[in-house]
């Protein structure tokens, strides 16, 4: 086998989290030893290790590692970046896209890493206002750009299969600083290019 991608999970963490998931779907009036559900226990315990994962992750090392000095000052912009994330009120997720743009102040970082930085705060207990926040912190305190724009558009699961069971709303959230705070002109431009379809 040319690759090889291997997952590791704490032995301690899945074994325990696996107890209590087995207990879980009992008082759900579930039998966790019929055959459909044998491995499901385990199973949950590692998707949500998964979708946690970010804890552990550090969004500055991430950026840190791709920052490279670079004198341009336009507007850098990632649209359109797939986001998955669970809300913290019901462990039900909620998906959708950031779209991310800073002006540079010296300093660029790869466009890859601005995508990993969604996932390093999408990948723990959320709302989503505090995820756009965390994700403009960081590359703020990574780059010191002259400006950031955050603005992610998602659908809530805890909204479209419970409660007012909305199955059509999109929820947007956004957060500006620097220029494009003070500059109508900039941040209009951006939001003019994040809602324009490549043609
Ligand atoms: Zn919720």
């Amino acid at each position: 086998m040319a690759y090889h991608k291997e997952e590791t999970f704490d032995k301690d963490i899945t074994e325990s989290l696996k107890d209590n998931y087995a207990r879980i779907l009992e008082q759900l009036g579930e039998d966790p030893n019929r055959e459909g559900l044998l491995k499901t226990p385990e199973r949950m315990a590692k998707a949500m290790q998964f979708m946690t994962q970010g804890y552990e992750l550090n969004s500055l090392d991430i950026l840190n590692s791709a920052k490279f000095e670079e004198n341009v000052s336009e507007m850098v912009i990632v649209k359109d970046i797939e986001l998955y994330s669970m809300c913290e009120h019901h462990l039900l997720p909620f998906f959708g896209k950031a779209h991310i743009a800073y002006i540079p102040n010296g300093y660029i970082t790869g466009l890859s890493k601005l995508a990993r930085v969604v996932d390093v705060y999408a990948r723990r207990l959320q709302v989503q206002e505090r995820l756009t926040t965390q994700i403009l912190a960081a590359i703020r305190e990574s780059l010191n750009p002259l400006g950031v724009a955050v603005v992610i558009e998602a659908k809530h699961l805890c909204m479209m299969m419970r409660g007012v069971q909305k199955q059509n709303s999109v929820t947007t959230t956004s957060a500006f600083d620097g220029i494009f705070l003070k500059n109508n002109v900039t941040r209009n431009e951006f939001l003019k290019l994040i809602s324009s379809k490549l043609s």
